[in-house]
This record gives C-alpha cells, sequence and structure tokens, in this order.
C-alpha cells in the first residue's frame, strides 16, 4: 500500500530510557538526571520502559556510588571507595533478569558515562585508580549481547544534531525491519524495504549504499536467511552515522531528478538554490525537504511516495531543523 508523504507512526515506538533521564530519583547519590529533550521532545513518538539496573539489583537509592575495576581480563564492577565490594555476579544476573521480562524495544537511551547503563566510553579504572575511557556499562553489554541491531545511544551523543536524527531514523527502520521479519520475510519483501530506504542510505557515504545494493544484489531464496541478517547488521550500521550535508545535497539531486519533466526552468532553479544553501549550511535540511515534499505532493511519482526519506516525522521531535 503506498505510504503518504504526510505518514506518521500512529502508535508510539516503544524505547527502553534509563530511568534517571526521565526524572526518576533512583541515582547513587538519591536525585536524578532529567533530560528534558529525552523525556519530552521524544515522548511525541517513543514510549519509554524505564529501567534502573542498580535499583533492580536491590541496592536502594541513595547507595555508594559504584566503578568499572580492570583486574587482568575482566572488567568487574564495585563500589567506588571499596574496590573489594564487588558487585559484578549480581550486576550480570540482574541484567539477565531484566532482559528476560523486557517488552520488544526498538531503541535504547543509556545514561552517559554510568558503570551500569553507559554505552560509551565508560571510565575503567585499573587497580592503581588510573582510569580509561574504553569501557561499557555491565547492562548496556548485556542489552547488546541480546540484541546486536538495537539502536542504543546516550542522553550527551544525542545533543548532536546529526546523531540524533540518525538515531531516530534508525529507531523508526529497525521497529520496520522487525516487522518486516514478523511477517515473513522473502527476497521480494527485502528487496522493496531496501527500495524504500534507498534515498535515506544515500545520505550516507556513497561507498555505504554501494555495499548494501550488493548485498541485496546477491540475494537468492537459499541464501536468503544469511544475507538478511548481513543486509540489516550493516544498515543499522549505516544509519548510525551522521548523514553530511554534501550526502544530503546529492539525495536530493537524485531526488529533483524525478521532477524534472513536471518543473520549469524557474522552479528547478529556485530548488537549486535552496539545496546549494543547505549545503553551505546556512539553511536546516528541512527546508529543501519540505519544498521538495511539496512538489511531490503535487507531481506524485510512485517510486518516489515509497521513500521513507520523504516521510514526516512528529514535529516535537525537531527532526531535519538544525543548522548544525
Ligand atoms: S545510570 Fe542507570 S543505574 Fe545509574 S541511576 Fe541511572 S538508570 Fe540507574
Amino acid at each position: 500500500m503506498a505510504k503518504e508523504l504526510s505518514q506518521i507512526d500512529a502508535n508510539k515506538i516503544p524505547v527502553l530510557v534509563s530511568g534517571c533521564l526521565l526524572g526518576q530519583n533512583v541515582r547513587f547519590d538519591g536525585g536524578h538526571k532529567l533530560d528534558r529533550f529525552v523525556s519530552e521532545g521524544l515522548s511525541s513518538a517513543f514510549e519509554f520502559i524505564a529501567v534502573c539496573p542498580e535499583l533492580a539489583m536491590g541496592l536502594g537509592s541513595p547507595r555508594a556510588a559504584l566503578r568499572l575495576v580492570r583486574e587482568g581480563d575482566r572488567v568487574k564492577l564495585t563500589e567506588s571507595k571499596n574496590t573489594a565490594a564487588d558487585y559484578t555476579a549480581r550486576a550480570e544476573e540482574t541484567a539477565a533478569r531484566l532482559l528476560e521480562k523486557l517488552p520488544r524495544v526498538y531503541g535504547a537511551i543509556l545514561k552517559k558515562d554510568s558503570p551500569s547503563c553507559g554505552p560509551f566510553k565508560v571510565k575503567v579504572y585499573s587497580e592503581g585508580g588510573m582510569a580509561e575511557r574504553n569501557g561499557a556499562g555491565f547492562f548496556a553489554n548485556a542489552l547488546r549481547a541480546a540484541d546486536p541491531l538495537l539502536p542504543v545511544e546516550d542522553e550527551g551523543r544525542l545533543n548532536d544534531a546529526g546523531l540524533r536524527e540518525a538515531f531516530i531514523e534508525r529507531v523508526y527502520a529497525y521497529r520496520r525491519w522487525v516487522a518486516l521479519v514478523e511477517e515473513g520475510l522473502s527476497v521480494a519483501k527485502l528487496m522493496t524495504f531496501h527500495r524504500d530506504h534507498k534515498f535515506m542510505i544515500m545520505s550516507r557515504p556513497r561507498s555505504d549504499y554501494a555495499k548494501l545494493g550488493r548485498i541485496v544484489a546477491g540475494l537468492t531464496k537459499s541464501n536468503l536467511a544469511h544475507q538478511s541478517q548481513m543486509y540489516i547488521a550493516a544498515l543499522m550500521e549505516v544509519l548510525a552515522r551522521a548523514p553530511s550535508r554534501g550526502a544530503r545535497a546529492n539525495m536530493m539531486y537524485h531526488l529533483l531528478g524525478y521532477l524534472k519533466q513536471a518543473l520549469g526552468w524557474e522552479d528547478k532553479k529556485a530548488l537549486v538554490d535552496v539545496v546549494e544553501t543547505y549545503r553551505t549550511g546556512a539553511l536546516p535540511f528541512a527546508v529543501p525537504m519540505v519544498l521538495l515534499a511539496d512538489y511531490f505532493r503535487r507531481f506524485p511519482d510512485p517510486y518516489v511516495m515509497q521513500q521513507y526519506c520523504l516521510m514526516r516525522y512528529p514535529m516535537a521531535l525537531g527532526m531535519h531543523t538544525s543548522n548544525a
């Protein structure tokens, strides 16, 4: 069924969030780390499933602060001021228990730097007390192991407009993928899925588009199970990269090609000027995209109308409105 340009997903998408980011008083100091963009901005599109792994360990709030400590080949979770107080086994058991009960989620926003939740560059201390930022929290690691495709970000990285938009696109794309798998995958359906994401993929480096294209070109009925896993893993990796202005401008010129017959010289020139102004950084992505979407509404092209790059996201997400 054809998608409308104004299509907005009717149902909110379940996304896992560290409870402290939603204002829950679950931190070691008894407080929270409310993040308004997460708790308010994203709530128009996402249904939050809050989790606090340390509270779930039965540690209470307030509690002793924890840290990751390297001991030989392993990393353990201990109290910051008493590394003999080792919570590693308890953290692993708790993570397994939480994940077993977790409903299906399509993304996770976790608290940065936390030895339990932090997904990237969490401090790992040596026994001597020196720290390197090369770890991930116990719960974040368990979540990734349970679902390696799940889009995961921390609230700090979501302050970057490019990474934020990439995360939101990825959550939506992952939900579409899960729905496709649940209804039953076929070679034709995977090819259609790839086709409908074509322009979104084109807003990333050209080599990414070529890589995904090669996977799809090699699809057969007999290798579908294997190739489809390769495809979605590669797509999630590609969409995790923030699009560049150059790649997006290039993608818009491809879209413009589908309006060649419909538009007169002046309209085309005006559109090109807006795309080029976007490329310089003086306009947000939304400006040329709204113009393009409007032209396609007046001069519909069946192929372009299927493209998810033209999908309208809920306004409160602020998609494509930043000049960053
Ligand atoms: S970072 Fe994670 S474990 Fe720490 S308080 Fe927040 S939700 Fe709980």
